[in-house]
């Protein structure tokens, strides 16, 4: 057992460099998404602000058409009026009908304030928005150039490992052993195994109980720290 154990250390040494190229691999894409999707948010939140702005300015539009009607209403009532001016009830009648024009087209302005306030307030958001996205997006390019580059460097030393693991002897320890070990490894992100020093697991620091060690110094079988799952191996 002491040889599969210094075997599995001499694999171990490797793995753990795996795992860590590995990891920076997943890293990588994961780093990518997160940040495309921060600038996804901002577009999305500046899209519906430019679709507000666009509505605002199709109901100013309405409205000043309608404030012109009105005005030319409003001439076309005043001269009305003038004509029949021997009439007094039509003259009356006329006065109504030209207030409350009046009042539809000051209404009408009042509205139109009220939206290019808007609006304005709207485009005070829209403004950092776009900054922020632009600058972003620069990042974030310069972050993928990068990254490739990174991911190029890790997948080369990827295959290097790959190529070191296989010159480890990885071969020569049985399989079921073997298999046990990539597991604990991928559980116990890339440490597989654990000395035990003075009954502490020195992968979790845990004290063993004492059957434990007694097993472990026995050295026929494998003897996992209960605490972290780890494979224990004592130094010799
Ligand atoms: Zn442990």
């Amino acid at each position: 057992m002491r040889e599969v154990l210094r075997a599995l250390l001499d694999l171990q040494e490797v793995d753990r460099e795996i795992y860590r190229v590995k990891e920076e691999l997943r890293r990588l894409p994961r780093e990518r998404d997160k940040r495309r999707a921060e600038i996804e948010a901002k577009r999305a939140r500046l899209g519906e602000t430019e679709s507000e702005l666009r509505l605002g300015k199709v109901k100013l539009k309405e409205l000043e058409d309608l404030a012109t009607q009105q005005r030319q209403r409003m001439r076309k009532l005043e001269t009305e009026s003038m004509a029949s001016r021997q009439d007094a009830a039509s003259v009356a009648a006329f006065q109504h009908e030209i207030r409350s024009v009046k009042k539809e087209i000051s209404e009408a302005e009042e509205e139109s304030l009220r939206l290019m306030e808007a609006a304005e307030a709207q485009e005070k958001v829209a403004v950092p928005i776009r900054a922020e996205i632009e600058a972003e997006q620069k990042i974030y390019e310069e972050f993928l150039a990068n990254a490739e580059k990174e991911a190029a460097v890790a997948k080369k030393k990827l295959d290097a490992l790959q190529a070191q693991r296989k010159s480890r002897g990885v071969d020569q320890i049985q399989p079921d052993i073997l298999r046990a070990y990539e597991q604990t490894l991928e559980l116990r992100d890339g440490l597989a195994l654990a000395e035990l020093d003075n009954r502490i697991c020195q992968g979790c620091y845990i004290n063993v109980p004492p059957n434990v060690y007694v097993r472990l110094a026995r050295g026929v079988e494998l003897v996992r720290c209960q605490s972290c799952d780890r494979i224990l191996f004592l130094r010799d």
